[in-house]
Protein backbone atom coordinates (compact mmCIF):
# COMPACT_ATOMS: atom_id res chain seq x y z
CA UNK A 1 0.00 0.00 0.00
CA UNK A 2 1.34 3.25 -1.31
CA UNK A 3 1.86 5.44 2.12
CA UNK A 4 0.27 8.95 2.96
CA UNK A 5 2.65 9.37 6.02
CA UNK A 6 5.08 7.79 7.47
CA UNK A 7 5.19 7.76 11.45
CA UNK A 8 8.40 7.87 13.17
CA UNK A 9 9.14 3.89 13.57
CA UNK A 10 8.51 3.79 9.45
CA UNK A 11 10.64 6.70 9.41
CA UNK A 12 14.18 5.08 10.95
CA UNK A 13 12.98 2.04 8.74
CA UNK A 14 13.17 4.33 5.76
CA UNK A 15 16.42 5.64 6.75
CA UNK A 16 17.30 2.73 7.67
CA UNK A 17 16.96 1.54 4.30
CA UNK A 18 18.87 4.56 2.78
CA UNK A 19 21.67 3.56 4.26
CA UNK A 20 21.38 0.06 3.04
CA UNK A 21 21.31 1.19 -0.36
CA UNK A 22 24.26 3.15 -0.54
CA UNK A 23 26.17 0.84 1.54
CA UNK A 24 25.68 -1.40 -1.26
CA UNK A 25 25.93 1.18 -4.19
CA UNK A 26 29.62 1.31 -3.15
CA UNK A 27 31.36 0.09 -5.45
CA UNK A 28 29.68 2.26 -7.99
CA UNK A 29 30.02 5.60 -6.02
CA UNK A 30 33.99 4.93 -5.90
CA UNK A 31 33.70 4.70 -9.40
CA UNK A 32 31.32 7.38 -10.26
CA UNK A 33 34.59 9.38 -7.76
CA UNK A 34 37.75 8.18 -9.23
CA UNK A 35 36.28 9.44 -12.83
CA UNK A 36 36.42 13.01 -11.37
CA UNK A 37 38.03 13.05 -8.19
CA UNK A 38 39.85 11.13 -5.82
CA UNK A 39 37.76 7.64 -5.49
CA UNK A 40 36.69 8.21 -1.99
CA UNK A 41 33.27 8.89 -1.79
CA UNK A 42 31.74 5.16 -2.28
CA UNK A 43 33.84 4.64 1.17
CA UNK A 44 33.18 7.39 2.55
CA UNK A 45 29.57 7.31 2.76
CA UNK A 46 29.47 3.82 3.49
CA UNK A 47 31.60 4.80 7.04
CA UNK A 48 29.05 7.34 7.24
CA UNK A 49 25.61 5.09 6.26
CA UNK A 50 27.60 2.04 9.02
CA UNK A 51 27.43 5.28 11.60
CA UNK A 52 24.06 5.83 10.53
CA UNK A 53 22.61 2.33 10.83
CA UNK A 54 24.04 1.80 14.45
CA UNK A 55 22.33 5.59 15.72
CA UNK A 56 19.34 4.43 14.49
CA UNK A 57 19.41 1.00 16.14
CA UNK A 58 19.43 3.48 19.42
CA UNK A 59 16.18 4.09 18.83
CA UNK A 60 14.23 6.61 21.51
CA UNK A 61 13.47 9.15 18.88
CA UNK A 62 10.30 11.53 19.54
CA UNK A 63 9.74 13.37 16.03
CA UNK A 64 10.85 12.54 12.68
CA UNK A 65 13.39 15.69 12.88
CA UNK A 66 15.16 14.26 15.77
CA UNK A 67 15.52 11.16 13.42
CA UNK A 68 16.87 12.87 10.18
CA UNK A 69 19.03 15.30 12.70
CA UNK A 70 20.39 12.40 14.42
CA UNK A 71 21.34 10.83 10.56
CA UNK A 72 23.20 13.55 10.23
CA UNK A 73 24.74 14.08 12.85
CA UNK A 74 26.08 10.43 12.50
CA UNK A 75 27.17 11.08 9.27
CA UNK A 76 29.11 14.34 9.84
CA UNK A 77 31.19 12.97 12.86
CA UNK A 78 31.65 9.78 11.26
CA UNK A 79 32.81 10.69 7.46
CA UNK A 80 35.13 13.23 7.48
CA UNK A 81 35.74 15.43 4.45
CA UNK A 82 33.30 17.77 1.74
CA UNK A 83 31.03 14.93 1.60
CA UNK A 84 30.56 14.87 5.35
CA UNK A 85 30.28 17.63 5.83
CA UNK A 86 27.63 18.50 3.04
CA UNK A 87 25.76 15.24 3.21
CA UNK A 88 25.51 15.74 6.63
CA UNK A 89 24.46 18.98 7.03
CA UNK A 90 21.51 18.15 4.14
CA UNK A 91 19.76 15.33 6.74
CA UNK A 92 20.88 17.72 9.78
CA UNK A 93 19.27 21.10 8.24
CA UNK A 94 16.13 19.65 6.27
CA UNK A 95 15.70 18.03 9.77
CA UNK A 96 15.49 20.70 11.33
CA UNK A 97 12.94 22.12 9.36
CA UNK A 98 10.59 19.16 10.28
CA UNK A 99 10.46 20.62 13.57
CA UNK A 100 8.73 18.38 16.41
CA UNK A 101 6.78 16.67 13.32
CA UNK A 102 5.38 13.23 14.65
CA UNK A 103 4.64 11.94 10.62
CA UNK A 104 6.91 12.70 7.67
CA UNK A 105 4.52 13.35 4.52
CA UNK A 106 4.81 15.33 1.59
CA UNK A 107 5.01 18.43 3.01
CA UNK A 108 7.47 17.40 5.28
CA UNK A 109 9.79 16.14 2.60
CA UNK A 110 9.05 19.82 0.74
CA UNK A 111 10.71 20.89 4.40
CA UNK A 112 13.04 18.87 4.40
CA UNK A 113 14.33 19.36 1.44
CA UNK A 114 13.89 23.17 1.38
CA UNK A 115 16.04 23.70 4.85
CA UNK A 116 18.59 20.69 3.50
CA UNK A 117 19.05 22.31 0.13
CA UNK A 118 19.79 25.80 1.17
CA UNK A 119 21.92 24.34 4.36
CA UNK A 120 24.14 22.60 1.39
CA UNK A 121 24.74 25.50 -0.75
CA UNK A 122 25.78 27.42 2.55
CA UNK A 123 27.90 25.20 3.40
CA UNK A 124 29.49 23.77 0.55
CA UNK A 125 28.99 27.13 -1.61
CA UNK A 126 28.22 25.40 -4.90
CA UNK A 127 24.30 26.37 -6.61
CA UNK A 128 23.20 25.03 -9.57
CA UNK A 129 25.16 24.22 -12.95
CA UNK A 130 28.26 23.80 -10.40
CA UNK A 131 28.39 19.61 -11.20
CA UNK A 132 27.98 19.07 -7.82
CA UNK A 133 25.17 17.04 -5.61
CA UNK A 134 23.21 20.43 -5.89
CA UNK A 135 22.41 19.68 -9.32
CA UNK A 136 20.45 16.71 -8.29
CA UNK A 137 19.33 18.21 -5.04
CA UNK A 138 17.88 21.73 -6.65
CA UNK A 139 15.72 20.00 -8.65
CA UNK A 140 14.62 17.95 -6.25
CA UNK A 141 14.00 20.62 -4.00
CA UNK A 142 11.32 22.07 -6.57
CA UNK A 143 9.39 18.91 -7.10
CA UNK A 144 9.10 18.15 -3.83
CA UNK A 145 7.41 21.91 -3.52
CA UNK A 146 4.84 21.16 -6.26
CA UNK A 147 4.10 18.02 -4.99
CA UNK A 148 2.86 18.70 -0.92
CA UNK A 149 -0.46 17.77 -1.88
CA UNK A 150 0.01 14.07 -3.09
CA UNK A 151 0.23 11.10 -1.28
CA UNK A 152 3.71 10.93 0.55
CA UNK A 153 5.16 7.87 -2.22
CA UNK A 154 3.80 9.82 -5.06
CA UNK A 155 5.55 12.89 -3.84
CA UNK A 156 9.10 11.19 -3.16
CA UNK A 157 8.70 9.48 -6.52
CA UNK A 158 8.46 12.49 -8.30
CA UNK A 159 10.97 14.07 -6.06
CA UNK A 160 13.21 11.03 -6.77
CA UNK A 161 12.71 11.11 -10.75
CA UNK A 162 13.72 14.89 -10.81
CA UNK A 163 17.19 14.05 -8.65
CA UNK A 164 17.52 11.13 -11.63
CA UNK A 165 17.21 13.53 -14.11
CA UNK A 166 19.89 15.82 -12.65
CA UNK A 167 22.49 13.69 -11.65
CA UNK A 168 21.93 12.58 -15.42
CA UNK A 169 22.07 15.74 -16.55
CA UNK A 170 25.44 16.59 -14.25
CA UNK A 171 26.92 14.74 -17.25
CA UNK A 172 27.13 17.31 -19.45
CA UNK A 173 28.37 20.07 -17.32
CA UNK A 174 31.60 21.37 -16.92
CA UNK A 175 33.09 21.24 -13.28
CA UNK A 176 33.32 24.30 -11.73
CA UNK A 177 33.15 23.19 -7.50
CA UNK A 178 33.62 20.34 -6.04
CA UNK A 179 35.80 17.51 -6.77
CA UNK A 180 35.84 17.67 -10.22
CA UNK A 181 36.58 21.48 -10.97
CA UNK A 182 40.28 21.59 -11.94
CA UNK A 183 39.30 19.21 -14.46
CA UNK A 184 37.48 22.03 -16.71
CA UNK A 185 36.15 20.54 -19.96
CA UNK A 186 37.78 16.99 -18.97
CA UNK A 187 34.66 16.94 -16.63
CA UNK A 188 32.14 16.60 -18.85
CA UNK A 189 31.07 12.71 -19.70
CA UNK A 190 30.50 11.71 -16.35
CA UNK A 191 27.61 12.69 -13.52
CA UNK A 192 29.19 14.04 -10.30
CA UNK A 193 29.16 10.97 -7.44
CA UNK A 194 27.52 13.38 -5.28
CA UNK A 195 24.72 13.74 -7.25
CA UNK A 196 24.27 9.99 -7.61
CA UNK A 197 24.46 9.64 -3.60
CA UNK A 198 21.27 11.86 -3.82
CA UNK A 199 19.64 10.29 -6.62
CA UNK A 200 20.07 6.59 -4.86
CA UNK A 201 18.82 8.71 -1.45
CA UNK A 202 15.32 9.56 -2.96
CA UNK A 203 14.75 6.29 -4.96
CA UNK A 204 15.42 4.49 -1.98
CA UNK A 205 13.07 6.61 -0.37
CA UNK A 206 10.30 6.90 -2.91
CA UNK A 207 10.75 2.85 -3.25
CA UNK A 208 10.00 2.50 1.03
CA UNK A 209 6.89 4.74 0.87
CA UNK A 210 5.35 2.83 -2.14
CA UNK A 211 5.76 -0.02 0.16
CA UNK A 212 8.08 -2.42 -1.89
MG1 LIG B 1 36.21 12.40 -3.34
Amino acid sequence: MAKQQLSVDETVAMLDAVADAIIAAEPELSEADRNLGDGDHGLGMKRGMEAVKAKLSEGGFESVDKVFMAMGMAMMSSMGGASGAVFGTLFRNGGKALKGSETFDAAGLAEFLKGGTEGVMTRGGAKPGDKTMVDALEPAQKAAELAVSLPLSEALDTTAQAAEAGRDASKDLIATMGRAKTLGEASIGHPDAGACSVAIIFRTMATFAAGN
